[in-house]
């Protein structure tokens, strides 16, 4: 508790005294109760042997690829109200004590000595579900898995979700980290209506359809008047969202999976464009995705199960991997959705597009014998159904046990040659920093998202430098190419900030000039996404 650590054992925020925080902890306790709140110094910093998927730590990164304090929170709160939101956002006011709110923390990290604010650990609730509008209505703690299970068991099995690859996050917390899956209903943030939002003040607005006090369309109708903020809410620091209402899919009467699977490494451009098209045509009626051979592979196993070799592994290695596990060097997992002749149509025009790349072959997911394998067409089967599940956190035993990962996501133009030049780009920096390429392409709508998966063991220091390294220079090859990243990991914020700096940074100083507004004392995540408070700008606390 907070009376037995010592001063100097304490993680002060900036700007923070000992007894600032020691008298801000006391209050926060009073609103929340003192077995909601715990204090955290470097002793007691959850081990890594103790930290993984189902058992987070909530005070530091599990993940982290720069020192393991360096982003170390003095305490983790948990309010259960919006009342107790608001009440601990008015004291980090009161003692300039900087919040960092999370839902389920799987992405996490913040200034040091930052409080971090567990949406996800009491406000877990599904408040409502509407069989007429196919709509629900979510506190930040109910992940996928839980969201699942409550529309199964309460009779709502006619309503799907939509699951991103690893089904433990939060359904909140991913949307305004504006993730995907792969349903229909994939783009998160698009298919979000209505959010409930405790500003930096401690004021409390509801969006859209919510701003009318007897609404009865919050979760049916997006906009509502007026300028539309939403946005604003996501991937930012300018408030902590207590609500959200969601679209649900209805059973679309009929379902089916199927695996594209291309022999060659040159076929990527090729595939890319046919996906295109028929994505913006709206016959793939969802984002699939363009796995290589090794994310399949690690899906399965370890690197040590296929080969002795320790360097990167080169073309003729991988296309024996290939041939081991039965896929192409790429593979299209996608799905149809509808009643049989609608999806008998939809396979013509598919079959007739893919099969011209000469090499190519397709199934679909066969009943599984009793003890036999699970192929990846089965584990995707579930997941494009938005059935939850785990099965990707293989890839993060690819080269050591209880592996880490770092993501590096840019954004292109969903053309064969911008695909091309991604991969080979990624391909090089990888080969010189040590990491096998493991990685995904994915047509969301239009544009192309591609997924790199870097995977790293965190308890050696200079594979920690390699991977940062190696993204750090990425970051950069990819703006010289004109692209840019969708989302990050916290050490990277401020150059992917920096980068996105057309017309003199105006958008980074439209971001400042809201945050100065909206959040004067610059309590809530400094730094989040590159957007510093004036209180905190230009100190040396951007990395
Ligand atoms: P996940 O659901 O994947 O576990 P996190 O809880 O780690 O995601 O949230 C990802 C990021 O989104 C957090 O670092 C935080 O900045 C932001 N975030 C999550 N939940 C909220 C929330 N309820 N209000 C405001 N920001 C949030």
């Amino acid at each position: 508790s907070l009376s037995s650590i010592s001063d100097q054992d304490l993680i002060l925020p900036p700007d923070v005294t000992v007894d600032g925080l020691r008298a801000a902890l006391v209050e926060m306790s009073e609103i929340v109760g003192s077995n909601n709140v715990k204090v955290y110094t470097k002793a007691t910093m959850k081990p890594d042997k103790d930290g993984q998927y189902f058992n987070l730590p909530k005070e530091h990164d599990l993940f982290y690829v720069l020192e393991k304090d360096e982003f170390l929170a003095s305490a983790v709160v948990s309010p259960g109200s919006v009342e107790e939101v608001s009440g601990i956002v008015k004291l980090a006011n009161k003692y300039l004590v900087p919040l960092w709110p999370c839902s389920m923390g799987r992405n996490l990290g913040g200034l040091r000595g930052s409080v971090v604010v567990d949406m996800g650990a009491r406000m877990n609730k599904v408040l409502n579900v509407s069989e007429r509008d196919c709509t629900c209505l979510l506190e930040p703690g109910v992940s996928y898995f839980e969201l699942y299970d409550y529309l199964q068991k309460n009779g709502h099995e006619n309503l799907w979700i939509d699951s991103p690859d690893l089904g433990g996050g939060s359904v909140v917390g991913n949307a305004l980290d504006r993730g995907a899956g792969y349903t229909p209903y994939g783009e998160h943030f698009s298919m979000h209506c209505g959010m409930e939002v405790v500003l930096p003040n401690g004021k409390v607005m509801r969006t859209g359809m919510g701003a009318l006090p007897d609404s009865n369309t919050w979760q049916t109708f997006q906009y509502g008047f007026g300028p539309y903020p939403d946005g604003l809410f996501t991937q930012s620091n300018f408030g902590i969202v207590t609500k959200m209402g969601f679209w649900l899919m209805p059973d679309p009467g009929g379902y089916q999976a199927y695996l594209f699977s291309f022999q060659n490494d040159s076929d990527l451009p090729a595939i890319v464009e046919y996906v295109r098209q028929l994505r913006i045509g709206m016959v793939i009626q969802n984002a699939p995705t363009i796995r290589n051979t090794l994310i399949d592979a690690a899906v399965y196993a370890p690197k040590s199960e296929y080969t002795n070799s320790k360097e990167v592994l080169g073309d003729a290695e991988i296309d024996l991997i290939a041939k081991k596990i039965g896929v192409g060097r790429w593979n299209i997992y996608g799905a149809m959705y509808g009643p049989k002749p609608m999806r008998d149509l939809q396979w013509e025009a598919l079959k007739a597009t893919f099969m011209q790349i000469p090499g190519a072959s397709y199934e679909f997911p066969q009943p599984r014998a009793e003890g036999a394998k699970q192929t990846v067409l089965h584990m995707r089967e579930e997941t494009l159904k938005g059935i939850p599940n785990t099965y990707e956190l293989g890839w993060l035993d690819w080269t050591c046990p209880r592996g880490s990962l770092l993501g590096f996501s840019p954004i292109s133009p969903a053309t064969g040659v911008d695909a091309n030049k991604q991969y080979q780009m990624v391909r090089k920096r990888f080969l010189e920093f040590g990491f096998d390429y493991i990685g995904t392409f994915v047509v969301g709508w239009r544009e192309l998202h591609h997924i790199v998966c870097l995977t790293f063991d965190k308890t050696n220091p200079d594979e920690r430098r390699r991977a940062h390294r190696c993204i750090e220079l990425l970051i950069d090859d990819a703006a010289k190419e004109g692209y840019g990243e969708y989302r990050t990991h916290l050490c990277f914020m401020d150059q992917i900030a920096s980068v996105y700096n057309w017309g003199d940074g105006s958008s980074l100083k439209f971001n400042e000039q809201l945050k100065d507004s909206l959040d004067p004392n610059g309590i809530l995540a400094p730094g989040k996404s590159g957007v510093w408070p004036a209180r905190l700008r230009g100190r040396g606390f951007e990395i």
